[in-house]
């Protein structure tokens, strides 16, 4: 996708603070932090958001999750984190590309 700051981001054509790379994920901090740790995890393949998420995408899904596990026990959170998906406006989402955030590091009131 031309414009989608997250498929620039995976690029390398905008600039991200990554923490985790696979062949299909990529893990970067979130450029404006609402936790000490506030991550985002999302997939190389643009998916607006998890409304686009298709059978085809199901070992996709399971990376994810296991991604973001991963990403949780390398930022030494396992055990005590978040995790976050907005689908759609009405949600908040502003990024058109799926992502999941991890947050962790303060107590939530959500
Ligand atoms: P959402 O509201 O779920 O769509 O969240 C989008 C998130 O992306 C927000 O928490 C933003 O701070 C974050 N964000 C937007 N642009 C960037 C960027 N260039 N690098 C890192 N995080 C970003
Ligand atoms: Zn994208």
């Amino acid at each position: 996708m031309e414009n989608c700051i997250f498929c620039k981001i995976i690029r390398q054509e905008a600039p991200a603070d990554v923490v985790y790379e696979t062949e299909e994920l990529l893990a970067f901090k979130d450029i404006s932090p609402k936790a000490p740790v506030h991550v985002l995890v999302v997939p190389k393949k643009h998916l607006t958001s998890l409304d686009d998420l298709s059978a085809e995408d199901l070992q996709l899904a399971g990376k994810l999750l296991l991604g973001i596990k991963e990403v949780a026990a390398r930022l030494g959170v396992s055990g005590g984190y978040k995790v976050l998906t907005n689908c759609g406006r009405a949600a908040g989402q502003v990024v058109d590309h799926l992502h999941f955030h991890l947050l962790a590091g303060k107590q939530f009131d959500f």
